[in-house]
């Protein structure tokens, strides 16, 4: 059975934009910066774009790659990206420079979902997951609220948006594979105490199915809201094409939803 709930319209539209800059960070990593129409910057946290990345011969191609806001400028008017070389698109926006064009197409999809009574919240990202969070940080913590980020990469010098978490007010707490703190049998006890000390309200989550599964057991034992930002792959981003369906149970029954469309941010315990 399929269900698709209703969606509030928003203005969206595709727009070519100047590249400010094009910054390379540790690794696979680069930061994004374009100049954008108001449309675009009225993105929320948890939207994505869908960006027509350059490319030719081989990594010529049509399909646009969804990519998160990483943060909105307001008074520069610049809409950041932060992502991670890993394909044809993305080694395609890995070239732009400054003063190149880049078409940008959005802002795109249901973002995160704040409850203003809330007090604590949790970012949980792996990798790029973490580009995703980032403005959630800046908009919670804008708003009164404590954030603490736990990002968690390969390699302790490959966790992304450190720097800029801290800069906006998040505590940050880096997990990383190589020492094993990543693992979710070492991560859960790390987040019970947090939650059993510090009471936390919500977390989100992005990058990683473990991580998804970790959040949704706390759900379950203490009750704590959570929303999970799915980057499953799709091809139109405005829910004509259907690429990204996939299941998720909703008052114990399966349902398939359109990840570009009704998401891509669903709450924790619908995921599957
Ligand atoms: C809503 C949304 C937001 C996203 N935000 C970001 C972001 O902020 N930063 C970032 O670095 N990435 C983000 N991604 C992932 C990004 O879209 C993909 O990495 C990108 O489309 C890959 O394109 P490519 O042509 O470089 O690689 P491709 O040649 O298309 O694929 C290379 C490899 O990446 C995998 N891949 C392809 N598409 C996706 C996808 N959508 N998600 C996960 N893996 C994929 C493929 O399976 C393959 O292994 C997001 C994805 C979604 C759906």
């Amino acid at each position: 059975m399929s269900t698709l709930s209703p969606i509030q319209p928003r203005p969206i539209r595709a727009e070519v934009c100047r590249v400010v800059f094009n910054t390379p960070l540790h690794g696979p990593y680069r930061h994004l910066a374009v100049t954008a129409s108001a449309t675009a910057l009225a993105a929320m946290p948890g939207q994505f774009f869908q960006l027509l990345c350059p490319g030719q011969g081989q990594d010529r191609h049509t399909l646009r790659r969804p990519m998160s806001v990483y943060r909105v400028d307001h008074a520069r008017g610049q809409l950041e990206f932060l992502f991670k070389i890993v394909g044809a698109g993305t080694r395609g926006l890995s070239g732009l420079a400054a003063g190149d064009e880049l078409d940008i197409f959005g802002p795109l999809g249901q973002g995160f979902r704040l409850n203003m009574q809330w007090r604590h919240i949790v970012l949980l990202g792996r990798g790029a997951g973490m580009a995703t969070l980032a403005p959630l940080a800046e908009t919670a913590i804008a708003r009164g609220m404590k954030v603490t980020a736990i990002l968690s990469a390969a390699r302790p010098e490959l966790a992304v948006a450190a720097d800029h978490l801290r800069a906006a007010g998040a505590e940050v707490r880096i997990v990383n594979d190589a020492d094993g703190s990543a693992a979710p049998e070492w991560l859960e006890p790390v987040l019970r105490q947090i939650v059993t000390e510090q009471g936390v309200n919500f977390i989100a989550t992005c990058g990683s199915g473990r991580l998804l599964r970790l959040v949704r057991r706390l759900h379950q034992e203490f009750g704590i809201d959570g929303q999970v930002a799915l980057e499953q792959p799709m091809a139109c981003g405005i829910g004509s094409c259907f690429c990204c369906v996939r299941p998720f149970v909703v008052d114990g029954q399966t349902i398939f939803k359109r990840v570009c469309q009704e998401g891509p941010v669903f709450a924790i315990q619908e995921a599957a």
